[in-house]
């Protein structure tokens, strides 16, 4: 058995294919440097060609965001200075396919010693292009085209799969992936959650002990890729495979319908996504909207913050996805444990008491108004709403709103177009603010109970502290009092309250939350079936009779 990082759930039983990244490139002087500096050049106007055909393949199949991964394709075998270092090794006498090679690897090396997760991500797209830049000069067979013709039950053993490799491949005949490199943002990632297909990245090793056509189970919960397993554990995991598609495919009916409880009272379920690719998960899961995007991941892994067109690309994108359902954006959420470094957040002894969330934003204005911007001129295309988080104080939400105003008239005056009814909520993570929430009702839509952090500002617990964790307790009655008071002002006030934390995703947890009155659960995309189901089989009455008892014990 082997081990990495699990990045997409679910249990793949298949048969190996190793996807080998290994070359013959062969060194040899040349004479001529001026005729191998246009097979060079000559070889980067085919790679172009071929990539802008994997591009618009990818954009059909894929949508116009994932394919925008060509661009930076296009872009290195555009950037001078690759170009120039390559051109300065065959002037030296070297062979294009020798010169491609050293000057990819100097690239690569040079974004693998960054401290960027993202940077260093990025080493696989200069391989990709340098890659194909030889195939090109030495006329090889590529595996592309062993990965158009998968067989069913393949399961995909790599270094790290590359974006044109992942595109062209038939996906309904891959049972898993098991890459040697790459994090949860890597593209290996991206595509195995948006397919949904088990996937660990990170595996040591992996290219070693894997041989092609092995059996090789895929453990996506856990991690853990086991080769030739015995008869028995593989007919307990088989069994196991089974069991998840039978429930997978029983909770499928609930894809296109908006459920109700058993006493029909109705409650609307949508998902929390962190990319703008999620959300096509959460659709196929039966989302009838975003609860949470929490926008911070656009903002991670970089060294400067997304300028308002990347933004508005990102928001507009999840909008037009959803075609018109309700999607909740959330404005940046950092500090706390989500470090930006090129913020230069100053090192604090309380984090999570710190300067984060709404506060670091309103300190930031600029910051926050380019998002407010790039928010208000993606709502043309949806239903947006906006959600300021962590607030704790009505003058908070007060200045949160006067900044978005001059962002609107700040468009206004460039005649750039936005929605007039776009709703503004906050999220209900403070007790501060749920004890006050009558008061907050009236400057808002809507509320969404951040239950992650209430817990942690209620129970005086952070929830990164493993030693504390015991007393992480969601159904602590300080917690559940809180709830039920959010709920009770907003409907005083006709204003409709959701829940956006972990819980809403906890079948054991929802029917209690139905019981406190929520109107809306906003769950992880791959629970947002489950817990359709969930409500389904809850009773409100009985669990709203119910309450007083939580609120008592402990
Ligand atoms: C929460 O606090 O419950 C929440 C949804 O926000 P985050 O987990 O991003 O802090
Ligand atoms: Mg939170």
């Amino acid at each position: 058995m082997i081990t990495g990082i699990p990045v997409s759930e679910g249990i793949g039983i298949g048969k190996a294919v190793i996807v080998k990244k290994e070359y013959s490139i062969k060194r040899y002087s040349v004479d001529n440097t001026e005729t191998e500096i246009e097979r060079f050049i000559e070889a980067i106007d085919k790679a172009k060609k071929e990539i802008s055909d994997i591009k618009k393949h990818a954009e059909q199949n894929l949508g116009s965001d994932k394919a925008m991964i060509f661009d930076a394709h296009l872009l290195i075998l555009d950037d001078p200075e690759f170009v120039k270092m390559v051109k300065e090794k065959i002037q030296q006498g070297t062979n294009a396919e020798w010169a491609v090679d050293e000057s990819a690897k100097f690239y690569e090396s040079l974004l693998l010693s960054l401290d960027d997760e993202y940077m260093r991500e990025r080493a696989s797209d200069i391989k990709d292009v340098s890659k194909r830049l030889i195939r090109i000069l030495s006329d090889e067979s590529h595996s592309e085209a062993g990965l158009k013709n998968l067989a069913e039950g393949s399961i995909i053993v790599a270094e790290d799969l590359t974006p044109s490799e992942t595109a062209q491949m038939d996906k309904t005949r891959v049972a898993g992936f098991v890459t040697q490199q790459g994090g949860k943002t890597s593209h290996t990632a991206i595509i195995a959650r948006t397919y949904e297909i088990p996937a660990i990245v990170g595996v040591k090793g992996a290219l070693e002990k894997i041989k092609d056509g092995d059996v090789v189970i895929v453990d996506g919960y856990q991690g853990t890729v086991l080769i030739n397993p015995d008869k028995q554990t593989l007919e307990e995991y088989e069994k196991r495979m089974n069991e998840e598609k039978k429930k997978k495919e029983e909770l499928k009916r609930f894809v296109a319908t908006e459920v109700k409880t058993k006493d029909g009272k109705r409650i609307k379920v949508y998902a929390n996504i962190a990319l703008p690719d999620e959300a096509e998960i959460a659709i196929k899961n039966g989302a009838e909207g975003i609860g949470l995007f929490r926008t911070e991941f656009l903002f991670m892994n970089r060294s400067s913050p997304p300028s308002e067109d990347e933004q508005f690309a990102a928001y507009k994108a999840v909008l037009e996805k959803m075609e018109g359902k309700p999607v909740i954006i959330r404005t940046l959420d950092v500090g706390g444990d989500k470090n930006i470094p090129y913020l230069n957040i100053e090192n604090e002894l309380n984090p999570f008491l710190g300067y984060r969330a709404i506060r670091l934003c309103l300190g930031h204005r600029e910051l926050f108004k380019t998002q407010l911007k790039a928010l208000l001129r993606a709502s043309v295309y949806g239903d947006l709403k906006i959600m300021f988080p962590m607030i704790t104080t009505a003058g908070e939400l007060k200045e949160a709103k006067s900044i978005l105003q001059e962002a609107k008239e700040e468009l206004k005056k460039q005649g750039i177009e936005f929605s007039e009814k776009i709703e503004i909520g906050i999220m209900i993570e403070t007790p501060a603010a749920a004890l006050v929430s009558d008061i907050l009702a009236d400057e808002v839509d809507f509320f969404s109970i951040g239950t992650n952090d209430l817990i942690q500002y209620t129970l005086a617990i952070d929830r990164t502290n493993e030693k504390v964790s015991y007393l992480y307790d969601p159904l602590n009655p300080a917690v559940l009092r809180l709830i039920k008071m959010t709920v009770e002002n907003a409907h005083k006030k006709g204003k409709e309250v959701g829940v956006c934390g972990e819980i809403a995703s906890d079948e054991k947890i929802v029917p209690i939350l139905i019981g406190l009155g929520v109107d809306e659960l906003s769950a992880n995309p791959a629970k947002v079936l489950s817990v359709k189901k969930k409500i389904t089989e809850t009773d409100y009455s009985t669990e709203k009779n119910k309450v007083n008892e939580y609120l008592q014990i402990s």
